[in-house]
């Protein structure tokens, strides 16, 4: 929209983000005829386009990877338990793009406030939006994480993140050391070691469990699946438990493990790493020169909230800057959602395989807000009006 166009009318639902969470989303609004709008910075699935490296391949199985709306994987049946690459990844969300043809405009979202009246405003690099729900799909791995410890090292050593990571040849130094031993971290470093470029590789531990693609000849995940792994929900009294341990770590990192790489192609273990100076990375089980080193961090992604009014901020995230929710529905925000955060409901939330069942609760939740809001006049979201939405 050009500049100086006036702002559009009250919109019942927009989408902040258009990556699974946001389309899936679209999707899920659109079966109850929710009118909505996603806003998206960059393009469609972005990050499934800038911050994958080339020779990446899924760590889910194809069976795994259907979202809302499609009654099978894409791939073909004698490949369902195969593991996609790249460009299937890309075939895949193209396609689901088109089938789901939601409304989009490419526009970055800078600011979240809340009106008087309980409706949102949304303001991004081109305009301002009024809207009664605001759905945050920016995705469980907005800024990426690197430890302090990098500042220490010397300018000399090249450092990168696994999310601008793309091939070898990207590395210009003799020695790498890849910290972090989650599913990025194990891929980036066999696809190095395997190149024969280096003369050192080193892995450093993040102490992520590694568990198998089989146990005992059968799939882990199809095992995990009928062992009711993917409908454990964050409620339930194992969840309790588990889950606040699991938001704290890595996610579980897939094969190969670092003892496979260090006895397939000679990788060596030093241990965590623990601090950095001019001369090494100081592991715990040895010391990495940084001698003619480049460093890849894979250590992960903390989401972001930035574009939240700071005053909301403050209710809405707890204080590890992660929004309280039930069901990506926000505590004490009413009109506010999240889609695609880590654990959201169960195990898989954040996962193609998960997504989907989180979209639906929300558009539900949504339809029926909007629903109410339509017969008692838009933008009168009172309380009386929040305590017959059934949370
Ligand atoms: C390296 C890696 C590998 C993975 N592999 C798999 C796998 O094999 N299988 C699997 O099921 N899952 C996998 N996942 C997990 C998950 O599927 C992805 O993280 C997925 O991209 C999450 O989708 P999302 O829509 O929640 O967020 P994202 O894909 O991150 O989408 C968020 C979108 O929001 C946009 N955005 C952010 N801020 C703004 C703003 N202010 N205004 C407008 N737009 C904004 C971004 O541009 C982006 O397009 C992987 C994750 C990572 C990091």
């Amino acid at each position: 929209m050009s500049e100086g166009q006036p702002a559009l009318k009250t919109l019942p639902a927009i989408i902040i983000g258009g990556g699974q969470a946001g389309v899936s989303l679209s999707y899920c609004l659109k079966m109850h005829h929710v009118d909505h709008l996603i806003l998206e910075r960059d393009r469609p699935f972005a990050d499934w386009h800038h911050r994958r490296w080339e020779s990446f391949a899924m760590n889910t199985p194809n069976w795994m990877n259907v979202l809302p709306g499609e009654q099978q994987s894409f791939a073909p049946k004698a490949t369902r338990n195969a593991y996609g690459t790249l460009s299937d990844a890309y075939t895949y969300f193209d396609k689901y793009f088109r089938a789901v043809n939601p409304p989009l405009r490419l526009e970055e979202v800078e600011h979240v406030g809340i009106n008087r009246d309980g409706s949102w405003e949304v303001a991004t690099n081109a305009q301002t939006y009024q809207a009664e729900n605001v759905i945050v799909c920016t995705g469980h791995a907005g800024r990426p994480l690197i430890p302090e410890m990098a500042k220490q090292l010397p300018s000399s050593v090249q450092q990168l993140h696994s999310s601008e990571y793309k091939s070898p040849d990207e590395i210009t130094k003799g020695n790498v050391l890849i910290v972090g031993s989650g599913a990025s971290g194990v891929q980036i470093c066999e696809e190095l070691a395997a190149s024969g470029h280096f003369v050192n590789v080193w892995i450093a531990g993040s102490g992520n469990f590694t568990f198998p693609w089989n146990v005992l000849g059968i799939s882990t995940y199809k095992l995990l699946r009928w062992l009711g792994a993917f409908k454990l929900t964050r409620e339930s009294w194992m969840g309790r438990i588990m889950f606040p341990k699991l938001l704290r770590k890595g996610d579980a990192a897939t094969p190969p493990s670092p003892r496979q790489l260090a006895r397939s192609y000679g990788v060596r273990r030093p241990g965590r790493a623990l601090a950095a100076d001019n001369a090494a990375v100081h592991c715990r089980g040895g010391d990495v020169p940084t001698d003619d080193l480049t460093v890849v961090w894979c250590t992960g992604f903390r989401a972001t909230y930035d574009f939240l009014d700071v005053y909301l901020q403050e209710g809405i995230l707890d204080h590890e800057g992660r929004p309280i929710h039930r069901r990506g529905v926000a505590v004490g925000q009413p009109g506010l959602y999240f889609v695609g955060l880590r654990f959201q409901h169960t195990f898989v939330s954040q996962d193609i395989y998960g997504v989907g069942q989180d979209a639906a609760y929300v558009a539900e939740h949504i339809a029926r807000r909007h629903a109410v809001a339509t017969k008692s006049g838009v933008n009168s979201f009172s309380r009386r009006t929040e305590t017959r939405i059934k949370q």
